[in-house]
């Protein structure tokens, strides 16, 4: 056998991860899912790309270094697929592309960035994998997928609505950007569904936004009342454009304890693998890990729930048909 001696991978352009039986996965520079590091114009298909901002998070902060804590992360990602038997590294060029610009103390000019960036990565025909950062970050991510895919379907995973109205007189925080989905018209209501849900909530008043735009909410009850009935009774999303947007919070605490606003009662690291696989997409045009705190974080289990969501979503992304 031949040894592999020099780190070429890093830089070549053949977009396969550095072994771990060449190079030991606690070594290397982290990378996502330890592919290369390319620049945002290179000629991969799908950039994972962090988004460190956590401006507006309501309760404890820290999601700004969810991107590194993932990347550390990584060292055990893997790229076959056992049940959809498919090695997703063989089937597609993935690539770390770096972050997006920021501002950590200004939300309108991280939104801009956030959305000048991913236009311009839309533009040059890539998809991508976000990972934040808290979940305010979506609706710039939204806006740019919009400009270019026009009204989207969401597969919105969260314990939250994240319909909920300004707090301290401020209209944009982690928890209204699918309220402003719908008003903007960057989404399709009607046609996307939300998984994970529970409660406590403010009020019964919290409830009156999806129902009155018919979104399909689905709680923890739904999925753990039977999982197979659930997976079965999902959407099929057809052709259709879809975004992903999984606040790793959709977790119970026990799974994923870093993170803003932790919920009891959640779903288990295996429903939502068993989720991600089940679903019926095959127009994924982007998708986003959101509200990793890794302060928060005990032992790492947050951040490596999150890198293997980033596995299932590249599988489902490369995996899908259309382009
Ligand atoms: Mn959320
Ligand atoms: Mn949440």
């Amino acid at each position: 056998m031949k040894l592999q001696l020099f780190n070429t991978k890093l830089v070549g352009m053949d977009y396969k991860q550095l072994s771990g039986r060449d190079f030991p996965r606690f070594s290397g520079i982290k990378t996502f899912f330890r592919m290369p590091f390319v620049p945002v114009d290179s000629d991969y298909e799908v950039g994972i790309v962090g988004i460190p901002y956590d401006g507006g998070v309501s309760y404890r902060p820290g999601a700004r270094f969810g991107p590194s804590k993932v990347r550390d992360l990584s060292s055990l990602g893997r790229g076959y697929h056992w049940s959809r038997d498919v090695n997703i590294i063989d089937k597609i060029k993935i690539a770390d592309i770096g972050d997006c610009p920021t501002v950590p103390i200004d939300q309108q000019k991280t939104y801009d960035r956030i959305k000048d960036y991913f236009e311009h990565l839309l533009s040059l025909d890539k998809k991508f994998i976000a990972i934040g950062g808290d979940h305010s970050v979506t609706l710039p991510l939204l806006r740019a997928a919009h400009k270019k895919y026009g009204k989207l379907r969401l597969i919105h995973f969260d314990a939250h609505l994240d319909t909920y109205p300004a707090a301290w007189g401020c209209e944009y925080h982690h928890g209204t950007f699918v309220r402003h989905a719908v008003e903007e018209g960057l989404i399709l209501p009607e046609k996307s569904i939300q998984i994970g849900i529970r409660g406590p909530l403010t009020g019964e008043s919290d409830l009156q936004f999806v129902n009155q735009h018919k979104i399909l909410v689905t709680t923890v009850d739904d999925v753990r009342a039977n999982l197979n009935s659930f997976l079965n009774a999902l959407p099929d999303f057809g052709d259709d454009p879809v975004y992903i947007s999984f606040d790793i919070d959709c977790l119970d605490p026990a799974y994923a304890p870093g993170t803003g606003t932790p919920v009891p009662g959640g779903l288990t690291t295996y429903e939502t693998q068993k989720i991600l696989r089940a679903l019926k997409v095959n127009h994924l045009v982007g998708a986003d890990i959101v509200e990793v705190s890794p302060p928060y974080d005990s032992s790492d289990i947050t951040a490596l729930a999150a890198m293997d969501t980033l596995f299932e979503l590249l599988c489902l992304m490369g995996l899908s048909k259309k382009t």
